[in-house]
């Protein structure tokens, strides 16, 4: 059995134990000891971490009354032994300060709308508390951070003891613990009452501000995002500089940035707006340009053919789409470097030729597949220095593909 010294003094940051058992645990050397002050994974905190002798504790386990300690590496000492251990203090005092919130925070929700806590995970960024109530409002929220906080002002006493059984059960507890015999109680003077084995803060002002970020609907549950101590300083310390940045940028003021943020949103809809009607008379415009410069074959049929080095696929199709539906007599022949290698056929609907077939055989020269509809196909390929021969072909041939 291991002395639990957290218990009784949870600011005790180095201890000397002696080695009762030296194991194996997943191929990592272990050690039980007669005493320590690392606290093992129990109860919603995690363990902590530090230095056995100067080795690294990797994981810390509790296993009935024994608590095991995982090292990176073995070390010389052996049974009967003394070793020193020296935990890493700022883990444990960031979980005292979460724990202790949570233990304000459920006591808040109990106290103001009887909702009981059903669990609660204190981890390495968020903690998350789910309560017994459903539909919380922003304002409910807000009340329920109000009076944990004034809480943490009014800095009480948190108090660590053990009564027996008979005794825990007049003691009104918010939480009722499973185990028999003697029960560790957390109380907070005045304010909660409740069986925990955890590691807590002597006073509530060392909890530091107790900040909701976020909560959802679970069923009839609620999980709140909670951060409290210095994780809620780090937290506002990078959301003031964010928004001091964004506002700096903007040249607006800080409080003005939600109206502004809201102005830029509608000017970029009508930004957009006026950007695809301009992008539209574009390619009309290029596409009137390109049938007026077309060659003519055999006194009728107007062809088109050009290689674009730079363009949007997705652009030189609806390019195609404007020309095939401005003239009734035109062929055209486009191939596109900027994404591999790819060759788009086309003729005005009123003509006859085969594309589709046209396109099989063409995309050879591409070393390329595809196909489509029989005035408008498509191929891709890999072979970007094959497209003007596949264009040629087509320019030679696209009368022997009728339909
Ligand atoms: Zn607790």
């Amino acid at each position: 059995m291991s002395k639990r010294l957290y218990y009784e003094e949870p600011y005790l940051q180095e201890f000397k134990g002696k080695i009762l058992e030296k194991i194996k645990i997943g191929g990592k050397p272990a050690l039980i000891l007669d005493n320590t002050c690392f606290y093992p994974t129990s109860g919603g905190q995690p363990n902590d971490l530090g230095y056995i002798q100067g080795v690294s504790i990797v994981d810390v386990i509790e296993d009935n009354e024994k608590i095991i300690h995982v090292l990176k590496e073995g070390i010389e000492e052996e049974f009967g032994d003394t070793v020193i251990g020296k935990i890493d203090w700022e883990r444990r005092f960031d979980h005292m300060q979460q724990h202790s919130g949570q233990h304000i925070l459920s006591a808040a929700f109990e106290k103001l709308w009887n909702a009981g806590t059903v669990s609660f995970n204190l981890g390495d960024e968020i903690c998350t508390l789910d309560i017994m109530k459903d539909n919380i409002t922003s304002e409910e929220v807000k009340k329920a951070e109000i009076l944990s906080n004034n809480i943490v002002l009014e800095n009480k006493s948190i108090k660590v003891y053990f009564v027996y059984q008979e005794r825990a059960n007049e003691l009104n507890l918010r939480k009722i613990p499973p185990q028999k015999g003697d029960i560790r109680i957390v109380e907070i003077k005045d304010f909660d009452i409740c069986a925990c084995c955890g590691t807590h803060c002597g006073t509530t002002g060392e909890v530091g501000l107790i900040k909701i970020l976020k909560w959802e609907k679970r069923g009839v549950k609620t999980r709140l995002d909670f951060i409290c101590g210095k994780r809620s300083f780090k937290d506002y310390y990078w959301k003031n500089e964010l928004i001091k940045n964004i506002s700096n940028k903007l040249t607006i003021k800080e409080t003005e940035l939600g109206e502004a943020v809201e102005r830029m949103l509608e000017e970029r809809k009508e930004t957009r707006k006026e950007l695809r009607e301009i992008k539209e008379k574009l390619q009309e415009y290029k596409a009137k340009r390109l049938i007026d410069e077309s060659s003519l074959k055999d006194n009728r049929i107007k062809i088109i053919s050009k290689v674009f080095e730079e363009d949007n696929f997705q652009e030189v199709r609806e390019l195609v789409q404007k020309i095939i539906n401005l003239d009734e007599s035109v062929v055209v022949l486009f191939g596109i470097k900027s994404e591999g290698a790819k060759i788009l056929f086309a003729c005005s609907r009123a003509l006859k030729y085969d594309m589709n077939r046209l396109i099989r055989e063409a995309g050879k020269f591409i070393e390329g597949r595809g196909g489509g509809a029989h005035n408008f196909a498509q191929a891709g390929g890999e072979r970007a220095e094959g497209i003007e021969d596949a264009l040629n072909y087509a320019l030679e041939h696209f009368q022997e593909f009728i339909i």
